[in-house]
């Protein structure tokens, strides 16, 4: 079953990637790890949720 070979490297994939989302607390911008500040709003903070 090759599909389903598929789906489980998938899901095993999504599973193992600690996946990190930066997103601006006041426009729900999404930001990089790098950015201090919103490129959009300037706001300070930063939310950064973890999957
Ligand atoms: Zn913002």
């Amino acid at each position: 079953m090759s599909s389903s070979d598929t789906l489980r490297s998938r899901l095993t994939q999504l599973l193992s990637t600690d996946t990190v989302v930066y997103e601006c607390r006041h426009c729900g911008t999404t930001c990089t790890a790098t950015d201090a500040d919103c490129p959009a709003c300037g706001a300070a903070e930063i939310v950064t949720y973890r999957f």
